[in-house]
């Protein structure tokens, strides 16, 4: 098949053809309306109009395939998740309103009543929030352990264990967690592996091929990557997602075509952005390692990161997020956050706006004090996801915090 010419648009399709990530990622899934439009367009429509009752009824029933209504199918939702599951290397995806709600989908769909699961202490704080409160009323039970030791993954399996689930690396503290050694856990118990890809999206690690049966991300920060909408997806195989997906047809946690829209284009520059944020974060990251004032440095691509040589095996860059501490107690880190003038003081990540953090007290404040310390997240902890800004400019911020502290 030719490589050239704009028309025929399942040319790109990712069953059946070999195409490249850069090229999956500009091009997969697309639909084209007719109007010979270049651009994917936005269908921002609730539901959609049958030519007979009969078609209608047809469609209702299941006969005939099509769209009825935008919770179930949406053509711009669908162009994401076939983008997203092609970049992922899965056989589908399904578009969730929020990260959340991609967690929350693997949670009712997949698990019941009796069910257990083993999930990293370093994962997300709204993702013990849902797995402690809302699944506990579910009768789902969670242990957590130590997400960088696998004896710890091993010894917290149960008969009832379905599900292991992880975030790697970690926020704040970039903990990774072997993947394929963790899978093999999983599979040897016919439980299923759920990882959470957010901190390297696909364009760094694709679990699937390391063993993971599920991926989940929340579409909100590296895969939007301009801070501007909200939304989540999980990608697997067919057999789980038509599971996924029917949980979000039913019960409504469905992402709207004008998010899916501004993830598609997201997508299209996935690759050059993580490429260059990762850059820009491992020059950072060296550069604090040599400031006084700073006490520690935790970023995957540092030498002096004890699994280093696992970021290396798993992933083809380290990622744009790295945290820092600081000389000095919770006020020190709040003097230096308070000093810098350009970087944003917000809990989101993944934009190309540096962004600056105290995790203590915003992302992972909920957390008890006990909780905080057995997860390593000190007072004096500060992240910042790294953005496109020029790199003096970037240092020349955090010069005006380190010079308050
Ligand atoms: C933000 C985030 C989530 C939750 O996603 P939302 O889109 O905010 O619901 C889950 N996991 C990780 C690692 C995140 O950073």
């Amino acid at each position: 098949m030719s490589k050239t010419g704009f028309e025929r648009e399942e040319r790109i399709q990712f069953e059946g053809e070999d195409y490249a990530f850069d090229t999956l990622a500009v091009r997969a899934g697309q639909r084209r309306t007719g109007e010979g439009e270049h651009s994917d367009p936005i269908y921002l429509t609730s539901s959609y109009v049958f030519s007979s009752a009969r078609e209608a009824a047809a469609r209702f029933n299941g006969d005939e395939e099509g769209n009825i209504y935008s919770r179930f199918t949406n053509p711009t939702v669908q162009a994401f998740e076939r983008r997203i599951a092609a970049m992922e290397g899965a056989e589908r995806a399904v578009a969730t309103s929020s990260g959340m709600a991609a967690i929350m989908s693997l949670g009712i769909a997949l698990l019941q009543q009796g069910d257990h699961v083993v999930c990293s202490r370093s994962v997300f704080g709204s993702t013990v929030s849902l797995f402690n409160k809302y699944l506990t009323r579910a009768g789902i039970e969670t242990s957590y352990v130590d997400p960088t030791d696998l004896d710890d993954w091993r010894a917290a399996i149960k008969p009832n264990t379905k599900m292991l689930f992880m975030e790697t690396p970690s926020n704040p503290l970039a903990e990774l967690t072997d993947i394929e050694a963790v899978s093999k856990i999983a599979h040897d118990h016919d439980a299923l592996l759920a990882v959470d890809n957010c901190f390297c999206t696909p364009a760094l690690q694709q679990p699937l091929k390391l063993g993971a049966d599920i991926v989940i991300h929340s579409a909100t920060k590296y895969l939007d990557g301009q801070g501007r909408c909200v939304g989540g997806v999980v990608v697997g195989s067919d057999k789980l997602m038509e599971e996924i997906f029917g949980y979000v047809r039913t019960c409504g946690a469905c992402l709207s075509p004008f998010n899916a829209w501004n993830f598609l284009k997201g997508l299209e520059t996935l690759k050059l952005r993580m490429t260059a944020q990762s850059q820009a974060a491992m020059e950072l990251a060296q550069w604090l390692e040599q400031q006084t004032g700073i006490d520690k440095v935790y970023y995957a691509g540092l030498e002096s990161h004890p699994q280093h040589a696992l970021a290396l095996k798993q992933q083809s860059g380290f990622g744009g997020v790295l945290s820092f501490e600081v000389a000095g107690d919770k006020d020190a880190a709040f003097d230096f956050i308070d000093a810098t003038e350009m970087l944003s003081i917000t809990g989101n990540l993944g934009d190309v706006k540096t962004t600056i953090t105290h995790p203590g007290t915003t992302t992972h404040g909920r957390m008890s004090p006990e909780e905080r310390a057995d997860a390593g997240i000190k007072d004096n902890l500060i992240r910042v996801s790294v953005g496109l800004e020029d790199m003096d400019d970037i240092k020349a911020d955090l010069l005006r915090g380190l010079a308050v502290i």
